[in-house]
């Protein structure tokens, strides 16, 4: 239960909520906004484990799940709403998300099952790597969308909007790039200005450019990454929480970097076709590659290549096998 002599000042006191993944860093964390309504941002990794360790972590300071009241997501991605049907369950709070998740939970699975496999295919996904990505996509899509049943959602989030949370006022950034949906939510909690960020402007590496998967759009997954980072480049924070890493101060910096590193990505990618014998995603993805997740480089590696090819750095041309193979101009 909240301190009573807290509430009547309007303290709101934040604590990291932390789950285990299987994936760097290793740990996703959930916010936990400690205030006269408790404010909860994002909901970990799915499974009994990580309910396990959220309860955990929120046990000292006095609260369980049935005292949240608010639950915010930022983006559709399973380590971020593993256990939005938990909290559901033991609180009813009011439910936030992104308005366009619900446009793309409620697509046809046939639909995307032809659209990723042309679009895996132009890659130079192959064979079974082929029909693994198919069916990665739909699964995918039936394991989120029932992680965060729309029906459950009470309010549905538009790209720069201010709406009162309880009592915080927050003002949604659309940041896509990682995931298209992504909304950034920016809080002025009396003594600084913070941000959560989902899976942007993390403490020490850039996301995926995952936007999209291999679902329509992909090719714009740079070009909205950039976009979202202009968004963020524009705003004042004093503290970051971030839904991987530890929360920290170096908002401007952390945005400055990974710029650099969209750059980087782009200048490598131009450099492996200019210098490697490969002409597709999948083979500049395994040049590449070290000991990275192939799926997902193979996705960043094919909307790399589309950005530079729409920026008329390079040309393309698909073969008789749907591959589309590149080359610099
Ligand atoms: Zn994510």
């Amino acid at each position: 239960m909240n301190d009573r002599g807290e509430q009547m000042q309007g303290s709101k006191t934040v604590h990291r909520l932390e789950c285990n993944v299987d994936w760097p860093p290793g740990n996703v964390a959930a916010y936990f906004v400690d205030c006269a309504e408790p404010i909860l941002f994002d909901a970990g990794m799915a499974g009994e484990t990580a309910r396990e360790e959220l309860t955990d972590d929120l046990a000292p300071h006095g609260h369980e799940f049935a005292d949240i009241e608010h639950l915010v997501v930022t983006h559709p991605h399973t380590d971020h709403i593993g256990q939005v049907q938990a909290v559901v369950d033991a609180a009813d709070p009011e439910l936030y998300a992104p308005a366009s998740v619900r446009g793309r939970f409620e697509r046809d699975p046939k639909s995307l099952e032809t659209t990723v496999r042309t679009n895996a295919q132009a890659a130079g996904v192959q064979g079974e790597y082929l029909d693994d990505a198919v069916e990665m996509s739909v699964e995918s899509l039936e394991r989120d969308s029932s992680l965060l049943p729309s029906e459950a959602v009470d309010h549905w989030l538009g790209r720069g909007e201010t709406i009162d949370v309880g009592p915080l006022t927050i003002e949604t950034v659309h940041t896509p790039g990682h995931q298209a949906d992504h909304l950034c939510y920016l809080a002025d909690l009396g003594d600084e200005r913070v941000l959560f960020s989902g899976d942007m402007a993390l403490g020490t590496f850039r996301p995926v450019a995952m936007h999209t998967g291999f679902d329509e759009g992909y090719e714009d997954a740079i070009g909205a990454f950039y976009t979202a980072l202009d968004r963020l480049a524009e705003r004042d924070v004093d503290r970051v929480f971030t839904g991987h890493d530890a929360p920290h101060t170096a908002f401007a910096d952390r945005v400055e970097h990974d710029r650099e590193s969209l750059n980087r990505l782009l200048g490598r990618t131009r450099e492996a076709l200019e210098t490697g014998s490969g002409s597709t995603a999948v083979d500049i993805a395994f040049q590449r590659s070290g000991d990275r997740n192939m799926e997902y480089l193979v996705i960043e590696t094919a909307s790399a290549l589309a950005h530079l090819d729409g920026e008329g750095v390079l040309t393309s041309e698909t073969d008789e096998h749907g591959v589309r193979r590149y080359e610099v101009v």
